[in-house]
């Protein structure tokens, strides 16, 4: 009965008295390797094992996945999208049905996103950005509309997620540094105001750091970002065109910078060697539209590398996507015949690839988590990049 579940959680959460709710939502680093760490987040609907992969659910579901088949899978948190849901259908109508958790059917915890990342990414939609605010206009009907902390705030708690993001300002790979530094200082003011904004109960507020690869700019964003003392920190505007290894050499030196006793967010990675990549700099947690934007194209993550099942050569081919997966996909079906369903755009096989690649993910975390518990994340990166050949050069994509 998940619906009564969180009918009951929230109510505990209404009585509890301020203190008891400070202690009940905490993070905790279980055992390190390197700089690598296993934890727990402790959320309002319930505890995320970390290194955690988040699916994203951009319009308020996974593609092609229900909240029972994503929980099946080992799901322990979703990610959803303020900018889409506020257009879409709108949080007000979420909020007056409950918020996202009974809107959604999931039950499980939630990190709503800021919005910023859409509206800075959709650069054609910006009117004005000022020390207020963002004005841009709708992706959905080119009307205008302006996000500012406060609103960013407000759709959040409409929404009631369990971890709320700050509203942040996200440029390009190829922005200047003057404007970099701008958009981090301006960040910080954000972060700032939304801090001093109401939030749902037990709502969680994680801040973003910007300043791209500038080692400069990036430390005095992390410094002003760590000493708000939020629940939880982000790595913002990385993975947005950098070469690879920037992005991770600033990884290992920014991640440690980060208050150690809070969760530390890499915005938008999803390959496997890019997970590894992040969770062996100090990174707990992580999203990606990968999994499924691959599996509506008909590409399935395999330890062989990635499988385009378009390809002439799986027309007859017997054997599972990846023996020993448990997931349905595999269990139930060929090759041959998961491309053919690809082939005539059949929903069942836009579904069953989604299924397999978050499971694959998801069951990549936690054998990355285990090899922490266990000391060995060296050997377990060791053998997962071997395996995977080429499918270690990877691409980034976020909704
Ligand atoms: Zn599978």
């Amino acid at each position: 009965m998940p619906q009564r579940n969180v009918e009951k959680r929230t109510e505990n959460a209404r009585t509890a008295p301020k203190a008891t709710r400070i202690c009940v939502v905490s993070f905790t680093v279980n055992a390190t390797d390197g700089e690598a760490r296993s934890g727990v987040l402790t959320t309002a609907h319930g505890d995320v094992p970390t290194p955690a992969f988040m699916p994203v659910g951009t319009k308020g579901t996974v593609k092609a996945l229900d909240p029972a088949r994503l929980r099946e899978l080992g799901t322990t948190i979703l990610l959803g999208n303020t900018y889409h849901l506020h257009f879409r259908p709108g949080t007000a109508v979420v909020g007056e049905l409950g918020g996202l958790h009974r809107f959604m059917g999931w039950d499980g915890p939630i990190l709503t996103d800021s919005g910023g990342f859409q509206v800075f990414s959709l650069r054609d939609t910006i009117v004005r950005t000022d020390e207020d605010g963002v004005t841009f206009r709708s992706v959905y009907d080119g009307e205008p509309a302006r996000f500012t902390p406060e609103l960013v705030a407000k759709i959040q708690r409409e929404l009631a997620s369990d971890v709320a993001m700050c509203l942040d300002i996200c440029l390009p790979a190829d922005a200047s540094r003057d404007d970099l530094a701008a958009a981090a200082a301006t960040t910080t003011a954000w972060a700032r105001r939304q801090l001093a904004s109401p939030r749902a109960e037990g709502q969680l507020l994680f801040g973003i750091s910007q300043g791209g690869t500038d080692r400069e700019l990036r430390r005095r964003s992390l410094e002003e970002i760590g000493e708000l003392g939020l629940d939880g920190n982000a790595l913002g505007g990385l993975s947005v065109g950098e070469d690879r290894a920037l992005m991770l050499d600033t990884v290992a030196w920014a991640a440690p910078l980060l208050p150690a006793e809070r969760p530390r967010y890499f915005m938008g990675i999803g390959d496997p060697a890019g997970i590894l990549g992040v969770v062996e700099r100090g990174v707990d947690m992580f999203d990606c539209v990968l999994p499924t934007r691959l599996g509506r194209t008909g590409s399935a993550l395999t330890w062989e590398g990635r499988l385009n099942l378009r390809n002439a050569r799986f027309s007859r081919d017997a054997r599972p996507l990846q023996d020993g997966c448990p997931c349905r996909a595999c269990t139930g079906f060929s090759r041959a015949y998961l491309r053919h369903l690809v082939n005539q755009q059949e929903l069942l096989g836009l579904a069953l690839l989604s299924e397999h690649n978050v499971r694959f993910l998801l069951d990549f975390t936690a054998g990355a988590r285990a090899a922490i518990e266990e000391g060995r994340l060296g050997a377990y990166k060791a053998a997962a990049l071997e395996r995977l050949g080429e499918a270690a050069v990877a691409t980034n994509a976020r909704p």
